[in-house]
């Protein structure tokens, strides 16, 4: 008889860790608060309207590929992938913008006109942000980081010096740019690794090469084509998927799960995965005795901002934009301390606009504009309508003005999404995001742990544990906890 499995949660991690232990012959059933399988990448259709609900760029191509190369699929059996060019906008401070070209060449002659002189410098940082990326995402993030003896490689621990394991890359950066522009253009990426470029390690210059040489892709239909993919193989490999089932508690006897409690009845299992947020399952799932982390752990904790957003349906195309823009043209450090250092509302806060529909139009009706605008924020703090309304002008008015168009009076559609909305939508600690910031002292064996600690079989996957936040990390989490569910459990 097949061992059962129980997986909490249809994001992509959960998805994934459902998806490889069925197709290790594990019988396997995964339980989904929501409607719709995605977690973070739902979508939401409102009048002819269909929003991507979070995630947006698509970064790392090979990995989506590998992991529908995993089951004998590929990535186009699925969805058509589009590279975009120009890759994004920056818009900067002094009415500058640029637009990064696609191609290597065309970058990099941008980069000269930014700052004269700088090719090689960024041809060697970029040679050495290849060579993270092919150790970083072949070796380090399939570890479980559950021993250090993982590490004892000597060959890895000579890897980790020659990585920059240890130097932020705040510093990595400044090593090889001066112009300012350029520094917030090298920083940028680490945004999705849910802190700053003070506090997150130099490893990760990896995500310039997959930013630059690997490029920015959409999904045609949107991200969720992603997870209706990855649903699709689920139900192949025979995952059992039952939505609109919240699950309530964990019942707990002799140190094992006995019971799944769900709205929908009762489950039992040999093992259980948790996908969704770590510090809800041990705080509101578990019974007290039994979770890995006290509250001082969660506290002390560096959480990934949390976001305010807003899903807008425009009745006319838009001009001078592109699919994706970055409003950076505000104190970046001003905005970091007030998410990290001081948290409270920003004073003026920088922003990501996006409009697929530029690429995509099937995602709007006829003649008119999908958006999409983030700001980061600082997790836990709460909101009121009020406070979005008053951010809504805020970003709009720059928007408006850096752009030349008149936007606000042709909204036909304006949703929005944060603090509140996180706690509610998917328990998520703090509001948070994103998960944990993948700082150094948050790095691999530092992240709370895919195995309880004092449950023998509840294990976790997805952004809060290894190997981080992002919608790549979380299809390899949910490789690496399959992986070790059946080697310590069958
Ligand atoms: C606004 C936003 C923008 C982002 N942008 C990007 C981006 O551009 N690129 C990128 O790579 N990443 C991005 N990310 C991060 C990325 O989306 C996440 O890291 C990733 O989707 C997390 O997947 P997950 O499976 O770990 O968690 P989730 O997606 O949160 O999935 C967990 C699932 O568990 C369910 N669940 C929770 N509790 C229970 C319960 N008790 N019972 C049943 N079900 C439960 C939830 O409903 C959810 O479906 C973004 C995230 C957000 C929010």
């Amino acid at each position: 008889m097949a061992k059962k499995a129980i997986v909490i949660g249809a994001g992509f991690s959960g998805l994934s860790a459902a998806t490889h232990l069925a197709d290790m012959g594990w019988d396997v059933t995964l339980l989904e608060k929501h409607n719709q399988t995605g977690g973070r990448a739902r979508i939401m259709e409102k009048d002819g309207f269909r929003f991507d609900m979070g995630p947006s760029w698509y970064w790392m191509p090979d990995v989506f590929e590998t992991y529908f190369g995993w089951f004998g699929k590929k990535v186009s059996d699925y969805y058509e992938l589009v590279r975009l060019d120009p890759s994004y906008s920056v818009f900067l401070e002094g009415n500058e913008r640029v637009d990064l070209p696609a191609d290597y060449q065309e970058f990099r002659k941008l980069c000269e006109s930014l700052e004269p002189g700088v090719g090689p410098k960024l041809d060697e940082f970029l040679k050495q942000a290849a060579y993270k990326y092919k150790v970083g995402i072949n070796e380090f993030v399939y570890k479980p980081s559950l021993s250090l003896t993982e590490f004892a490689d000597p060959r890895l621990l000579l890897e980790v010096f020659r990585l920059d394991l240890l130097k932020s890359m705040s510093a990595h950066v400044r090593k090889f740019f001066k112009d300012e522009r350029l520094i917030k253009i090298m920083e940028f990426p680490v945004l999705f690794l849910g802190g700053t470029a003070k506090t997150i390690p130099a490893l990760y210059s990896l995500m310039n090469y997959a930013d630059i040489k690997l490029g920015t892709w959409y999904p045609m239909g949107g991200m969720h084509k992603i997870a209706e993919g990855m649903t699709a193989v689920a139900v192949e490999k025979g995952v059992k998927i039952q939505l609109n089932t919240p699950v309530r508690q964990l019942e707990v006897k002799g140190g094992k799960i006995m019971a799944v409690v769900t709205d929908n009845g009762t489950f039992t299992a040999d093992v259980i995965i948790n996908s969704g947020d770590y510090h809800h399952c041990e705080t509101a799932l578990l019974p007290a005795a039994f979770r890995s982390y006290s509250d001082d752990y969660w506290n002390s904790r560096v959480m990934a901002p949390s976001s305010l957003l807003y899903y807008l349906g425009i009745n006319k195309r838009l001009k001078n934009l592109l699919h994706h823009n970055l409003f950076f043209d505000e104190d970046f450090n001003r905005h970091a301390a007030e998410i990290y250092d001081t948290p409270r509302w920003p004073e003026r806060p920088l922003f990501y606009a996006s409009a697929p529909s530029l690429t995509d139009p099937s995602i709007a009706p006829e003649g008119c504009e999908n958006m999409f605008l983030l700001i980061p924020i600082a997790p836990g703090m709460p909101d009121t309508p009020e406070i979005r309304e008053k951010y809504y002008h805020i970003v709009m008015e720059r928007l408006e003005q850096r752009t030349g168009q008149e936007i606000r009076p042709h909204v036909i559609v304006k949703e929005t999404f944060a603090y509140q909305d996180f706690v509610s939508e998917y328990h998520s600690f703090k509001g948070n995001a994103y998960g944990l910031a993948n700082t150094l002292t948050q790095t691999a064996i530092l992240k709370p742990s895919l195995r309880s600690k004092k449950v023998s079989n509840l294990f976790h996957t997805g952004q809060l544990t290894v190997p981080g936040p992002g919608v790549p990390p979380s299809l390899i989490s949910g490789r690496v906890v399959a992986q070790v569910v059946e080697r310590t459990v069958r």
